[in-house]
């Protein structure tokens, strides 16, 4: 079964274009063909990408019994954060600001600051087995994780906390509201990569429909009709500016999804 997704549409920075995605829903035996998609935050999208999948509507649900929140691997951030504030459950607030589907936001262990999606993980469960949060290898914006996440469960030992609405509302008022896949880089360790793009004088600079916001300059911001090819142009040219004036190596924290015979 395979569905049209449109990226420029789908994908949070609006970039991409029609392209054919198979669904997954019991059969994963060649999951390893695919690249699979969450809700495309974190994502650039060739025009020319792999084969692309995307899990089925069937692992889109929520339950709540004995303090365990067992969510399916493609819910909405939107729709777990409505369900925890409505049954008064704590420890996941941050994602009513954080886009994304559950198993995405367990790939990239997403979180704001000190507040991050394994903190109350306990299992995650891939098409091959379930893993205890102990056995798996995570950090910074990232995990090791082979399979597909088709769900996972968090222990809950907190109640709702409405105060910290404000916290998460207020660490987004730096942040632009083009659209955008989020921060382009992770920041390297005691630095930001904000500072650094825009010490390097990029900070606003364009290229085509592309930008680096002038707001935060960590942001790939589309000015309209942006694509792929300008946001690629972007990234390399930030990176070579930061290596030769910082001598940083800044790392991608989104994902650059294309063929690798891809010449874009
Ligand atoms: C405005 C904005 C602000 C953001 N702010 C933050 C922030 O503060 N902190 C933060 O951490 N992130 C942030 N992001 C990035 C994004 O929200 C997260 O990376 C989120 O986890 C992406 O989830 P997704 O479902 O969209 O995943 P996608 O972008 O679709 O995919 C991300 C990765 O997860 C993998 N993946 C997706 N689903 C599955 C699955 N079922 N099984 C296995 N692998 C899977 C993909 O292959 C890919 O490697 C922001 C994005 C935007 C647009």
């Amino acid at each position: 079964m395979t569905r049209e997704i449109d990226f420029s549409k789908y994908s949070s920075i609006k970039v991409g274009s029609k392209i054919q995605v198979t669904i997954l829903e019991d059969d994963f035996s060649d999951f390893q063909k695919y690249f699979i998609l969450g809700g495309a935050n974190n994502l650039l999208v060739s025009d020319t990408p792999p084969p692309l999948a995307i899990l089925s509507d069937k692992y889109n649900y929520i339950t709540y019994e004995n303090n365990i929140l067992t969510i399916g691997g493609a819910t909405p951030s939107g729709k777990i954060f409505s369900f925890c504030k409505r049954n008064n459950i704590g420890g996941l607030e941050f994602l009513g600001k954080l886009p994304g589907k559950l198993g995405g936001l367990i790939k990239m262990n997403a979180g704001m600051k000190e507040y991050e999606i394994f903190n109350s993980l306990l299992t995650v469960t891939t098409h091959k087995k379930t893993l205890e949060k102990n056995n798996i290898e995570f950090g910074y914006r990232y995990t090791k994780i082979d399979g597909v996440i088709l769900e996972a469960t968090f222990k809950i030992e907190k109640e709702f906390d409405l105060d910290l609405l404000t916290v998460f509302e207020n660490m987004r008022k730096n942040q632009p509201k083009d659209p955008s896949a989020g921060s382009v880089f992770k920041n390297p360790k005691g630095d930001s990569a904000g500072r650094l793009i825009d010490g390097v004088g990029l900070k606003g600079f364009k290229k085509g429909d592309m930008a680096w916001s002038d707001i935060h300059a960590n942001f790939l911001v589309n000015l309209g009709n942006g694509n792929y090819k300008d946001s690629k142009y972007l990234i390399k040219l930030a990176k070579e500016k930061v290596k030769e004036k910082f001598g940083i190596v800044l790392e991608e924290e989104i994902e650059l999804v294309e063929s690798t015979n891809s010449d874009c």
